[in-house]
């Protein structure tokens, strides 16, 4: 039978133009979508036996969370796989993004559809469900997946190669290549009750982020330059970090991965309007030292700061003396709190905790410990690199890196050459 007959028939089977007909089955067929199945797709949008007729289809960037079902077209630009257990049931997942001319949108393939990056589907019946305030696509058993020989031109990168810098939480299926800066085994309590996994950071060219490796990986070895694909990222402690699980793989490069050994200098502004970095520099004054800071009692249990020998969670407890700077740093741009931990506080108040415990029992206030940071800090400028992130209080910078501000030897010295020309006593040295 010819594309014809079949149109035909079909058409004479339930009532309709034949040419109409013709052109979905063609259309449908040029997808690779079998004959058979491609003409019980046109029964239920032509039949009267369905609940209206298949979804309508659908620009990518026109479909919402309020479609219930819909048909697209576009091009894969990236293929995740992950095991999740739902329901119970361990579960093998495909996730990504598809992309078409107006824009793109995530998916989550709850069977193997085979798809790989830079294939162009037309998906009919995909679900859209709500996923962190964006549409996303679900393909499942009430999804057709057709393959298309022409491939759609998508003003998007396919596959899914990263630097460090573009990954945000969410992306899945990620190509990296990387140097492996730091790692540690952990035990964890996991699903499967005690699991050893690899923690750390990882670095290129464009800066550092955390990773966890669920499924200990050959090859993961501190200084080690590797690519890592299908890999996804997901937000930890407010900034983005590496995922590499049980389907990731490891490969050796044979190039040194460089970059990583500076965080990247930013305005506080610029800093603030990421949502959250892992590691970033800024510079600015020194405007306040915040209370709890200086000499603080911690909870044994929690490690929460308790106020008069109470944890929020634990009550009365035998609190625990720590150091601790809690600093307003602005750079003209905008302002955040600068948190130094109990190896900084030492350096920038003189001493350590038995030092603070002495000075505060000699004053019988232990604020004094804090006083004496404020006034060796406040109104100065200082260079400051951590992790930030921003919560409904502010913006927190938890220090790393705590210094006097260097700029460049050249700018000193121009200010140096300006101080000493107004002071009147430069002579010019024949
Ligand atoms: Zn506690």
């Amino acid at each position: 039978m010819t594309l014809d007959d079949h149109a035909e028939e079909l058409a004479s089977a339930l009532g309709v133009d034949k040419e109409e007909v013709k052109a979905d089955l063609q259309n449908l067929v040029e997808y690779s979508v079998p004959m058979e199945e491609a003409k019980n797709s046109l029964r239920r949008k032509y039949g009267d036996d369905t609940d209206g007729g298949a979804p309508a289809s659908k620009a990518i960037a026109d479909v919402s969370t309020g479609d219930g079902s819909v048909t697209v077209r576009g091009r894969v630009l990236t293929v995740g796989k992950r095991s999740i257990r739902y329901q119970g049931d361990e579960l093998v997942i495909f996730e990504g993004e598809l992309a078409d001319e107006s824009g793109k949108i995530s998916y989550t393939a709850w069977e193997d559809f085979e798809l790989a990056p830079g294939d162009t589907i037309e998906a009919h019946g995909a679900g859209v469900r709500e996923w962190e305030g964006n549409p996303e696509l679900n393909l499942g058993s009430e999804t057709t997946v057709a393959f298309a020989d022409d491939h759609l031109d998508v003003p998007y990168e396919i596959g899914g190669e990263s630097t460090l810098a573009e990954l945000v939480p969410g992306d899945r299926g990620r190509t990296l290549a990387v140097r492996v800066a730091e790692v540690e085994e952990k035990v964890i309590d996991g699903r499967d009750g005690e699991t050893e996994i690899l923690s750390g950071v990882v670095a290129d060219e464009s800066g550092r982020l955390p990773f966890t490796d669920w499924n200990p990986h050959e090859g993961i070895d501190e200084g080690a330059s590797v690519r890592i694909e299908n890999a996804y990222v997901r937000e930890f402690r407010g900034v983005p970090s590496v995922n590499v699980a049980e389907f990731s793989t490891i490969e050796p490069l044979d190039e040194t991965i460089e970059g990583g050994e500076n965080a990247p200098r930013m305005s506080v502004h610029e800093a603030i309007a990421t949502g959250g970095l892992f590691d970033v520099t800024i510079t600015g004054s020194l405007l306040a030292v915040r209370d709890g800071s200086g000499l603080i009692q911690r909870c044994p249990e929690c490690g929460r700061v308790i106020q008069r020998g109470e944890c929020r969670a634990h009550g009365d407890v035998d609190g625990e003396d720590d150091l601790r700077v809690k600093a307003i740093v602005d750079d003209g741009t905008a302002s955040l709190t600068a948190v130094l931990d109990a190896d900084l506080t030492e350096e920038v108040y003189g001493g350590d905790v038995e030092d603070a415990r002495e000075a505060a029992r000699d004053a019988m206030d232990q604020e004094v410990v804090a006083d004496e940071i404020r006034e060796s800090i406040v109104g100065h400028e200082f260079r400051v690199r951590g992790t930030l992130s921003i919560d409904d209080y502010g913006a927190n910078l938890e220090a790393t890196e705590f210094a006097p501000r260097d700029d460049d030897p050249a700018e000193h010295a121009r200010t140096l050459l300006a101080e000493v020309d107004e002071a009147g006593g430069a002579e010019v040295a024949e």
